[in-house]
């Protein structure tokens, strides 16, 4: 199949701005599609090669870019470049360098979307020494044989900035709508297997069916089960009496495969994290006495006395690469378990949470570094009460109330786990930009632009600028420094206009405020007063940040 044919699906979708629409331009497109040509379009409409959990990126900053621009085209660098800082767009100028490039397109080999696709995942599997130039090939060789616009859509895709607005939801109902089957079916499927280009495959052949029969595949992860924010206690004992009280740790949540010998550790942002945490593995593979199963629970970081210690100590395992053995010793974890969804064979998510505890129980040895998670059974408020607050005097975060009659539901449902926690309004934002600082803050950002999803559109609208909780010099471990946050956000760098910076959305950061206001001036419709940094939230990717339903509800509670 043509690159130019899914092309025109890109330019259609871009200019459409109705979800509806954009769901049936996918749809009659996708249906008409053979099984290996399916899975290259699934995920190039999404603007990615590799499944949401598979951790090579595409992530080619824009110099590399330019060079590959540079090299395709025979134009200097520092042309490009000026026209890059003209535009503040390398798609576009990657558009305009092909569409006036001398060179006949007779000797042009037209691109096929497996072309596009093979040649972009060895782009994001090059590594080690030369593996920029190798990079800027790849490139270049499907730049010199695309047209203008095919350029444009694979610059933008290779810069991870496709911005055609097909959200998740929105190629979910696509697929539903194509082959005819309901969207929770499809969602389901998508749940547990998190790739779209399977679930279409699947889809495609063998239906609805298909899909319902989808199991978890130990080594691949699944979507996790996430509590509802709850305003007191009374409020969720008047809905549920059945419930079960647990602290809420403070730590990252983990989801554990295991297979005979063999543990596998995944984030809740679906990360493969197993080699970060051998001590973890460790204690998995000497307590859990099950051949297969899947568990879930939270890994904290604790101290002598067995308390909480600040998350950002955690986080400096979780995306470690070397001396880890080091970190082992210098931060020690515990992980504590509090769910089961899958046992040698059987899948258990459809079981209330009173038997899958029951499961779970059966098959944890406890250990030193591999606990249950510290519970109370009863609804007596002030049983519960009490309880809260020992969490709290601990150091944990607070307490979650669950349903013991629901099942596992994927995703953030009402009617299953509740969370109770001291400052419920913090919102968890993503940073979209930012300006270079003056004076004492000069060569850093010093202030950060931050964006609330919609999630409609998969986009980020701006709602406030931070500046307040980041700190100018390290004064205690769990400080986040301004050249910190300047060098995570350089490579990131898509636009720059001034002293302002457009950056990928990439990084979510937990953000406290005095209120919420409306703002004619920013996209989002609100601004945030006061707002002050509290900690960067690693464990979120940015599909997970708040959506502008949950500043304009928080909006609204404030009004009363
Ligand atoms: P939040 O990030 O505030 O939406 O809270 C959800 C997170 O709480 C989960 O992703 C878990 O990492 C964490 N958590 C801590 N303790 C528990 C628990 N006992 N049950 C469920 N989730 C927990």
């Amino acid at each position: 199949m043509l690159y130019s044919e899914l092309v025109k699906i890109y330019q259609k979708l871009e200019t459409r701005t109705s979800k509806l629409e954009k769901i049936k331009i996918i749809a009659n497109f996708i249906k008409k599609i053979d099984e290996k040509n399916l899975k290259y379009v699934i995920y190039l409409l999404q603007g990615r090669v590799f499944p949401k959990y598979d951790e090579h990126e595409l992530g080619v900053a824009s110099q590399l870019m330019i060079k590959a621009i540079s090299r395709a085209s025979g134009i200097s660098e520092s042309k490009i470049n000026e026209m890059f800082k003209k535009s503040g767009d390398l798609g576009k100028v990657a558009e305009i360098v092909v569409r006036n490039r001398r060179q006949s397109t007779l000797f042009r080999i037209p691109l096929t979307v497996e072309k596009v696709f093979e040649n972009l995942r060895k782009v994001a599997l090059q590594e080690g020494e030369g593996s920029q130039d190798r990079k800027i090939s790849l490139i270049a060789e499907l730049l010199t044989n695309a047209s203008p616009e095919e350029a444009k859509y694979i610059v933008r895709t290779v810069l991870e900035e496709l911005r055609i607005g097909v959200a998740e939801g929105i190629l979910r109902d696509a697929i539903a709508l194509a082959y005819n089957i309901d969207v929770d079916t499809v969602e389901y499927a998508w749940n547990i297997l998190s790739d779209f280009a399977e679930v279409a495959k699947i889809a495609s052949k063998m239906g609805r069916q298909g899909l319902k029969n989808v199991k978890p595949k130990l080594g691949k992860p699944i979507q996790m089960m996430l509590g509802v924010a709850a305003k007191s206690i009374e409020e969720v004992l008047r809905e549920y009496r059945h419930v079960v009280v647990e602290f809420k740790y403070d730590g990252f949540r983990a989801q554990i495969h295991k297979k005979g010998n063999k543990i596998w550790i995944f984030s809740r942002r679906l990360e493969n994290v197993t080699s970060q945490f051998p001590d973890i593995v460790e204690a998995c593979k000497n307590s859990l006495k099950a051949e297969e199963c899947i568990v879930e629970g939270e890994i904290w970081a604790v101290d002598e006395k067995g308390n909480p210690k600040p998350f950002q100590l955690l986080s400096q395992r979780i995306h470690r690469k070397y001396d880890i053995h080091k970190m082992v010793e210098k931060i020690p974890v515990q992980l504590n378990l509090f769910d089961i969804v899958f046992l040698n064979g059987e899948v258990l998510f459809s079981k209330p949470l009173k038997e899958r505890r029951k499961l779970l129980f059966q098959i944890v040895e406890e250990s030193n570094k591999l606990k249950l998670a510290e519970f109370i059974e009863t609804n007596d408020v002030k049983k519960i009460r009490e309880f809260y607050q020992r969490a709290l005097d601990l150091g944990q975060e607070g307490i979650m109330i669950k349903n013991l009659d629901a099942p596992y539901m994927f995703g953030r449902h009402v009617g299953g786990w509740y969370k109770i926690k001291p400052t419920m309004e913090n919102l968890d934002l993503v940073i979209i930009g930012a300006e270079w600082g003056t004076g004492k803050r000069a060569g850093w950002f010093g202030s950060l632009i931050l964006g609330c999803r919609d999630p409609d559109t998969g986009e980020f609208l701006e709602c406030g600028m931070l500046g307040t909780g980041i700190k100018e010099k390290k004064e205690s471990p769990g400080d986040v420094t301004f050249e910190e946050i300047t060098q995570m956000l350089k490579p990131l760098i898509i636009k720059e206009e001034g002293k302002k910076v457009w950056v990928k959305p990439k990084i979510v950061v937990e953000v406290s405020y005095e209120e919420i206001q409306r703002s004619p001036n920013y996209a989002s419709g609100f601004a945030l007063r006061f707002p002050r940094f509290v900690r960067l939230r690693e464990d979120k990717s940015p599909e997970e940040a708040d959506t502008l339903e949950r500043i304009k509800k928080l909006y609204e509670s404030q009004k009363h």
